[in-house]
C-alpha cells in the first residue's frame, strides 16, 4: 500500500512524460498531526521534500512583481504521444534537454471544461490559456507584453471557444538569484542550465535583468528536469491586482524579489 492511500493523503499522481513512472505529489502542512511520520518516511526513502510558501493576499498586492502559476491543469498537450519532442508548435533549441521557442498554437485533445475557472495549464508544460473574460479585463487595463494565440483542438484543428493562450513573447535577461541549494542539471549538449522547481520563499531577480514598460515577462532561466523544461512566468503589480479584484481562479502568485 502506497504511503498516501494508508495515510488517506489527497494526492495526484501524474505519469512521466518518458512513461513508466507516476510521479505522485501531495501537500502537507507542518502543522498536520500525520506529518512527523510522514517526514521520517520522506526521508527514509528518499522522497522529494519540497517546502512550499504561500503569500497572503497583502503580500502579493504590495509586490511590485509575481510569478504567475496555473493551479488548474486539464489534460496533455497534443500530440500526447511525441511530447515534447516532434510537436508543430514548438522548435526545440536542444533535443536533449527540450528547451524550445513556441513558434504555432497549441494543440488540446477537446474544449477544456473550465467551470468555473479562468485560467487553464496543461500537464508536462508551462502555457497559460485563459478564457475571453480575461483578455477583456487586460484591455480594459491596457496590459501590455501579452498575445492572445488561438488553441487548437487537436483532432480537427478547430480553434477552442472556451479559452486562448496568453502568450508572452519578452524574455527578461539573465538575473534570477538562485540559492545554492536548488538543484540543477546542465545539459551535456548544449550546456544549459535546469533549475528545480523553485518553491521555497520568493524568487530573487535583478533589477536590470527586467525590461521596463511590460506587464509580462518569461525568465531567461530554465526550470524543469528530464523531459520538462519551461521558464516562470513573470507578471507586475497590476495584473496579480486585477485578477484579486475580478476573482479570477485557476491561478495563484509568488512573490518575487527584485534587487
Ligand atoms: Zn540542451
Amino acid at each position: 500500500m502506497s504511503v498516501v492511500t494508508k495515510f488517506n493523503i489527497d494526492h495526484t499522481a501524474i505519469a512521466s512524460p518518458s512513461g513508466g513512472s507516476q510521479l505522485v505529489t501531495f501537500v502537507i502542512e507542518e502543522t498536520n498531526d500525520r506529518w512527523p511520520v510522514i517526514s521520517r518516511l520522506v526521508s527514509i526513502r528518499g522522497a522529494v521534500d519540497l517546502a512550499e510558501t504561500f503569500f497572503s493576499d497583502e503580500e502579493i498586492r504590495t509586490a511590485e512583481w509575481l510569478r504567475l502559476i496555473s493551479t488548474f491543469e486539464q489534460g496533455y498537450p497534443q500530440p500526447k504521444m511525441d511530447w515534447p519532442l516532434k510537436q508543430s508548435s514548438r522548435e526545440l533549441l536542444c533535443a536533449k534537454c527540450v528547451t524550445y521557442k513556441q513558434i504555432a498554437p497549441m494543440r488540446v485533445a477537446k474544449e477544456p471544461h473550465m467551470g468555473k475557472k479562468s485560467f487553464m495549464s496543461l500537464i508536462w508544460e508551462n502555457e497559460i490559456f485563459c478564457t475571453p473574460e480575461v483578455f477583456r479585463g487586460l484591455e480594459e487595463i491596457q496590459a501590455k507584453g501579452y498575445e492572445e494565440w488561438d488553441v487548437l483542438i487537436h483532432k480537427t484543428g478547430q480553434i477552442s471557444e472556451k479559452v486562448r493562450q496568453l502568450f508572452i513573447p519578452a524574455i527578461a535577461g539573465l538575473g534570477v538569484l538562485v540559492e545554492d541549494d536548488l538543484n540543477r542539471t546542465t545539459c551535456p549538449t548544449c550546456g544549459t542550465t535546469k533549475y528545480y522547481p523553485h518553491v521555497k520563499g520568493a524568487m530573487r531577480i535583478k533589477r536590470e535583468a527586467l525590461i521596463p514598460d511590460t506587464d509580462f515577462l518569461l525568465t531567461n532561466e530554465w526550470f524543469g528536469h528530464g523531459l520538462l523544461a519551461w521558464r516562470e512566468i513573470l507578471i507586475s503589480s497590476r495584473i496579480a491586482k486585477l485578477i484579486l479584484d475580478k476573482k479570477w481562479s485557476g491561478v495563484r502568485f509568488k512573490v518575487v524579489d527584485v534587487v
